[in-house]
């Protein structure tokens, strides 16, 4: 067994974890990141697209939005569409914020970069990673390398930013947790095809939710509303554009959707989980570790930035000042802005998907107007999904 004293140990190379070990060396912290996956796989996992303001902002201010600022796509808001209907919402007008079109590929590759620049330790390809004496003030995470050599990394905090199968959640004594299951998946496609937009269609439609999204001016990014349990081998490319068609409303007002060549489809499905307490010992839990939204949102991933953000300060307070305060305060407050991420995804979930309920369609509709009607309630929306502040 091979050891190693680091101040910080963080499991998980994801954006939560990237983005973690390079706000903390920005403060003189040093850490060092075990994941189990390759650095290209992890780099290439096709997910979130739409950043909030508040990861816009937070990348800058870490040295990370040149590229950002130079191919990304800054939004002024979204399109919500029901048959016959389609209105545009414009956050900046409504709460002075927007949000970018800038793929979590790309967020990742940023932070990869930035890291590598900096010598980060990176242990990639890691198995059987295991996390000891939490409740100690040398708490340790025990992994076997890529080369099969088994190594402890002893630390004054392990935070767990595995996601939601990697082993720190299952540490947390007695969690309390909180999950939904939906009665539906997301088939997601990306298409060699400019996007038919300038800005994202939300679609609620009788045969199912639809959007439409892009991750760049060659690239479209689609979903559409399936049932649980879809076989992908099911939906062959015509099927798939022609169910988009219909939903998102070709034809509509001279508007038209514009098919491209599929290079990838894959079906997501939908849940909402929450794990309380996000700190055990000196243990803390950041991202999916402890959370998981619908992605109808756009949540996931700016939850993820977010919980980080909470928790650079709070560290740094306790490693360089041996002050507990924000540290013993994370859970909570991590807590509270996660619960309003949760609400916001599951009600843009249930406003736009179709449940075959009669009752249910008339609720569905009466919402869809009154947020495209009322300032009070398009500015709800607008304000939610552009992102409220990060110590929210
Ligand atoms: C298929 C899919 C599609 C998504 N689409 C969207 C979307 O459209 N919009 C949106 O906002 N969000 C989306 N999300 C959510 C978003 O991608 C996540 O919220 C975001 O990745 C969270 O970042 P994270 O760093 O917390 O976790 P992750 O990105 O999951 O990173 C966790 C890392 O921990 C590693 N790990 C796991 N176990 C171990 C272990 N034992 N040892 C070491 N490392 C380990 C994993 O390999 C992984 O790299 C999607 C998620 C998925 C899974």
């Amino acid at each position: 067994m091979t050891d190693r004293r680091v101040q910080v140990a963080i499991v998980g190379a994801g954006p939560a974890g990237m983005l973690l070990a390079h706000l903390l060396a920005a403060d003189g912290i040093e850490s060092a990141v075990v994941e189990t996956r390759s650095e290209d796989y992890v780099a290439s996992r096709i997910r979130a697209g739409i950043l909030e303001q508040s990861t816009v902002d937070l990348l800058h201010s870490c040295g990370l939005g040149d590229r950002l600022t130079r191919e990304g796509d800054r939004h002024r808001g979204i399109y919500l569409q029901w048959p016959e209907e389609r209105h545009h919402l414009d956050f900046v007008d409504l709460t002075g914020r927007s949000v970018w079109v800038y793929g979590q590929t790309e967020v990742q590759k940023d932070l990869v970069a930035a890291r590598a620049a900096e010598g980060q330790e990176i242990h990639y390809e890691v198995s059987d990673t295991a996390l000891h004496d939490l409740e100690t003030d040398r708490p340790s995470v025990t992994f076997t390398d890529a080369s099969g050599t088994r190594q402890r990394i002893v630390a004054d905090v392990v935070v767990g930013c595995d996601g939601s199968f990697g082993p720190s959640r299952h540490a947390v004594a007695d969690p309390a947790t909180w999950e939904k299951t939906y009665p539906y998946s997301w088939l997601g496609i990306l298409a060699d095809v400019a996007p038919s937009t300038d800005e994202l269609i939300y679609a609620y439609h009788p045969d199912g939710f639809a959007l439409h999204s892009m991750r760049s001016a060659t690239v479209s990014r689609l979903y559409l509303q399936v049932p649980n349990e879809t076989d992908v081998a099911e939906w062959s490319d015509d099927r798939i554009w022609d169910a988009l068609a219909v939903r998102l409303g070709h034809g509509q007002d001279g508007w038209h959707l514009e098919p491209g060549s599929i290079t990838d489809k894959s079906v997501l499905p939908m849940r909402s989980f929450v794990s309380a307490p996000m700190r055990h010992g000196r243990l803390f839990l950041a991202g999916d570790a402890a959370h998981i939204v619908p992605p109808t949102g756009a949540k996931g991933l700016n939850l993820a930035i977010a919980d980080v953000g909470l928790l650079v300060p709070a560290l740094v307070d306790l490693l360089r000042k041996d002050d507990p305060h924000l540290a013993d305060a994370y859970s909570d407050t991590a807590l509270r802005r996660v619960w309003r991420c949760t609400h916001f995804s599951w009600w843009m979930t249930t406003m736009l998907h179709a449940t075959g309920d009669p009752f249910e369609e008339q609720l569905r509709l009466s919402q869809l107007r009154w947020v495209t009607s009322s300032e009070a309630g398009a500015t709800g929306l607008a304000e939610n999904y552009a992102g409220l502040p990060i110590g929210f």
